[in-house]
């Protein structure tokens, strides 16, 4: 017997796809109220949006006749015919959104439009009107989606954690709150405020409203590119910047915040030789493409496109990004003869000059010359401006260095260190050895469960997310010892510290925010704990110094002297080798001294 399906079985059905879970509704209403021209968007969301999502807009609201219709499948004022898919402006244009979504919830709407003089109200029982009224409200709308899923238990089974939907909802707006940032958002969630960023004039202002990390302040280049009908307005990280997933790539097309491996990787080729494979860069991209080349009905939760001229704009997206890397790199390139300049004036003056090797000066996003070298004056350097030819190794060094098993003699590409002792010159990879040297610290402390205190907090600015991810982590990361407590709504303090060696720097803050890389949404359920080597990798790796920082001579002999006597260990914790000894011996066989 084959029978009809009666509507609100068809909107139960419609609903498996388009409303998959709280994200997905709070995608839809946001989108409907950009779509009517809101500037300011409210979200209230409880327990991970399972027992409440408000959105409230001062878009241009739905009149008292359209209501009712608003929430019939098929129903939709942005579409007519199926020509105007081909020049679609609006981001809603399938109808059945709200019908999906009252079909499995308790949902309630008061809208008013500019001209009316009252507002209109409904209210749906899993899909059922129950009641439409006059009330009294400013222009806009509000819609309150409670009980999602009562109903339908076999779609709440799969709901995961109040945490982890939450974590979805955040990730989602803003990915939508950087394509329109001229829009207001506020979210709040169990009444605690969690995401407000005013109305803003550029993606980069919003972007760091956002994204307030330390290590991207100053290094995100904005670019702005346009050709044959291709308009690229995007940020990127500058290749400083590293990120060990993708997590913070974002696209958006003709402001719909879509998915598109494609494009992503193509980014990505365009950092080829700036980053390793397995680091990734952060970008927003907002890209203008004319409607005509893209196909917006090729996914029923409209997260992604199909675009018809995909290799011209693969090509375009890759020539913006490349140029703008290549011209940012030349331009950081370090002067030589300032190299011999720091050297010599700080031979001569050591107590004036002995910086941590974690001073961060050297990341001046406009140049590689750490900060300490500008202040030389020109005449100290231009009399040693000739480097010295024929001497003794040890006749460079300061005196402190003079009688060290491992003697630095110069940092190689500022990534080498050539040192030299009684039989052998000596190269380390400078990160890789570092790397390895606080990997086996943190070991250590981890096992002796040592702490210390720290008299001045850290402070931490963190995103909406990243809170909620440090919340549900807190104690993990005690275990590691680091110790966090919340000092605001996005405000964190780390106020303890594993317990490492005093002469090193760390610079905690970063490693805590690099972290995340771990933990990102998937992962939430195993803790910190599950992964404690990946974590302890990770937190060395950050901690290190990089490939390409530039150190001075009293850095490079301190980090020698704390990595040189590993006992037994010569690769980083990633199985690299990090040092090379060739004998006074071999060189003499090699040039037939012997
Ligand atoms: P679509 O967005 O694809 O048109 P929806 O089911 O999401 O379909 O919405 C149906 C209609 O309800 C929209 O076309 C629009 O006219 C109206 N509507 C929905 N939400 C809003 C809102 N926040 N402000 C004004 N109108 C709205
Ligand atoms: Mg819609």
């Amino acid at each position: 017997m084959i029978h009809i399906l009666p509507d609100h079985v068809i909107n139960q059905i419609a609903a498996g796809e388009v409303v998959e879970r709280p994200a997905s509704i709070v995608k839809e209403l946001v989108e409907n109220s950009l779509d009517a021209g809101a500037n300011h968007i409210s979200i209230h969301i409880r327990n991970g949006g399972k027992s409440l999502i408000r959105i409230s807009d001062n878009g241009s609201g739905i009149t008292a006749e359209d209501l009712p219709k608003a929430v019939l499948r098929h129903a939709t004022s942005k579409i007519e015919n199926i020509e105007d898919l081909d020049r679609i402006l609006t981001l809603g244009f399938r109808g059945e959104a709200l019908a999906s979504i009252a079909s499995v919830s308790q949902t309630y709407i008061e809208t008013k439009t500019a001209d009316s003089i009252s507002a209109s109200t409904i209210t749906l029982d899993h899909g059922n009107i129950e009641s439409q009224h006059q009330a009294a409200r400013e222009t806009g709308t509000t819609i309150n989606i409670e009980n999602l899923f009562a109903k339908v238990p076999a779609r709440r089974k799969f709901l995961k954690s109040d945490r982890q939907e939450l974590a979805a909802i955040l990730r989602l707006i803003q990915e939508i709150a950087l394509a329109y940032p001229q829009v207001h958002f506020e979210l709040f969630h169990n009444g605690q405020e969690l995401i407000n960023t005013p109305a803003r004039k550029s993606i980069l202002e919003r972007f760091y409203d956002l994204f307030p990390a330390k290590d991207l302040q100053n290094n995100m280049i904005a670019i702005s590119n346009e050709e044959e009908g291709m308009k690229l307005q995007a940020l990127i990280s500058s290749p400083i910047v590293k990120r060990s997933n993708r997590q913070q790539q974002m696209i958006a097309i003709n402001g719909r915040t879509i998915k598109d491996y494609r494009l992503a990787k193509c980014i990505e080729d365009a950092y080829h030789s700036f980053l390793l494979t397995s680091e990734h860069p952060i970008f927003f991209l907002q890209l203008q493409l004319e409607p005509e080349v893209i196909d917006v009905n090729v996914h029923p939760r409209k997260m992604e496109v199909r675009i018809s001229n995909l290799e011209t704009v693969m090509s375009f997206l890759y020539r913006s990004v490349r140029g703008v890397l290549e011209k940012q790199i030349l331009s950081v390139k370090p002067d030589l003869n300032a190299e011999f300049g720091i050297r010599n004036s700080e031979w001569h003056s050591p107590a004036q000059f002995t910086p941590s090797i974690f001073s961060k000066a050297e990341n001046h996003p406009q140049n590689n010359i750490p900060y300490s070298e500008f202040r030389i004056p020109h005449s100290e350097f231009s009399s040693v401006h000739s480097p010295n030819i024929g001497y003794e190794a040890n006749e460079l060094f300061p005196e402190q260095h003079a009688n060290k098993p491992i003697r630095v003699l110069s940092q190689i590409t500022n990534s080498y260190i050539l040192c030299t002792t009684d039989k052998s010159l000596m190269l380390f990879d400078q990160h890789a050895a570092h790397e390895r040297f606080i990997y086996e610290q943190l070991k250590k402390t981890r096992s002796e469960h040592s702490t210390q205190a720290l008299l001045v907090p850290t402070s931490l600015s963190t995103t909406a997310e990243q809170s909620a991810l440090l919340e549900e982590q807190q104690e993990n990361f005690a275990n590691f010892g680091i110790s966090l407590e919340q000092g605001g709504p996005n405000q964190w303090l780390i106020t303890g510290v594993p317990n490492l060696p005093k002469s090193l720097e760390i610079d905690w803050a970063t490693v805590v925010m690099n972290s995340f890389d771990i933990l990102h949404q998937e992962s939430l359920t195993h803790s910190l704990q599950d992964h404690e080597d990946d974590i302890l990798h990770t937190m060395a790796c950050k901690a290190a110094v990089k490939f390409n920082d530039k150190l001075s001579m009293t850095e490079l002999q301190r980090l020698i002297d704390d990595v040189a006597y590993l006992p037994g260990i010569y690769t980083c914790p990633h199985g690299r080798p990090f040092r090379l000894e060739l004998t006074f011996n071999e060189l003499d066989r090699y040039f037939k001294r012997h």
